[in-house]
């Protein structure tokens, strides 16, 4: 698995935060972030783009709730 923030290689599997992989750095990062630092564009972007993706996904397969992608 990948870090979906800094695409680094994660091995623990508890860190999956909707669905998604973040990395302990980058969780860590994410909750110490106020809205005014420029960083916290560059996580929300990035969560937005994946559940866009994650979307679209899951409406082109028609995946059942809890089906992981
Ligand atoms: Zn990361």
């Amino acid at each position: 698995m990948e870090c979906l923030i800094c695409r680094g290689a994660v091995q623990r599997e508890d860190l999956e935060f909707c669905g998604v992989i973040i990395c302990e750095h980058c969780e860590g990062k994410m909750m110490h972030l106020s809205a005014e630092e420029p960083e916290y564009e560059a996580f929300v972007s990035a969560l937005r783009g994946m559940w866009q993706r994650r979307f679209q996904a899951s409406r082109d397969r028609r995946l059942k709730d809890g089906d992981q992608l």
